[in-house]
This record gives C-alpha cells, sequence and structure tokens, in this order.
C-alpha cells in the first residue's frame, strides 16, 4: 500500500481532531470523542480521550491516536497501551516525514528535502 498516502490520511484526520480538541476546550469538556487516526480513510470510529490525553498524543508530531487493534505494524509502533486508546509512533522513514511536515503545530512548513 502506498505509504505517502497512508501518512498524508493519517494527517488528515489529526487535523479534524485538532478541530474537535478546540472545541471541547471551549467548553471545558473533560472527556471528548475524538476521531480515530488510523490510515484507513474510511474508518469513521470515534475514541474517546481527555483533553489531557490528547495533548500528550500531540505533543509528539509523530504519534497518532488510534482504537486498540487499528495499528499498522510495517509503518508503526505502539507506544502506550490503555484501555480506550492506543498511541502509535512512527517509524517508517519517510511516513515520519510526511507527518512532521503536515503537522499543524509545528508552525510554517518549512521547507523539506524528498
Ligand atoms: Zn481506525
Amino acid at each position: 500500500m502506498d505509504e505517502q498516502r497512508r501518512a498524508k490520511t493519517e494527517a488528515l484526520f489529526r487535523d479534524v481532531n485538532e478541530r474537535i480538541a478546540e472545541t471541547a476546550e471551549r467548553f471545558d469538556a473533560t472527556g471528548t470523542e475524538f476521531i480515530c487516526e488510523c490510515s484507513d480513510p474510511n474508518c469513521t470510529h470515534g475514541v474517546e480521550a481527555s483533553n489531557s490525553e490528547y495533548e500528550k498524543v500531540r505533543e509528539d508530531p509523530t504519534t497518532f491516536l488510534v482504537l486498540p487493534g487499528h495499528e499498522q505494524d510495517d509503518i508503526e509502533r505502539v507506544v502506550s497501551r490503555r484501555r480506550r486508546l492506543w498511541v502509535r509512533e512512527k517509524v517508517q522513514a519517510a511516513v515520519r516525514q510526511t507527518v512532521v511536515r503536515l503537522d499543524p503545530r509545528s508552525g510554517p512548513a518549512a521547507p523539506t528535502e524528498l
């Protein structure tokens, strides 16, 4: 499967979750339903997480929030397993580069050499 496409799909889900998090913060919610950030474009599953759990995932541009079982071993590894959510880190170099480049929190896009 096309790794770049998968990385972009996940970055897109991350953008959606960023907006969900902003809204949740505004309403001071404690638990929020985010969307699964796996690379399946048809996945619409919700992942329940607190704002602080989400913030922890977002601190690192290479980590993503997914439902247990939605990870893909060829491009990532699971770094944290909880009851409701798993955190995965991208380990494949090209995929890492893409998700870092597309990170909405890393400011203006730096020129990337491909
Ligand atoms: Zn999923």
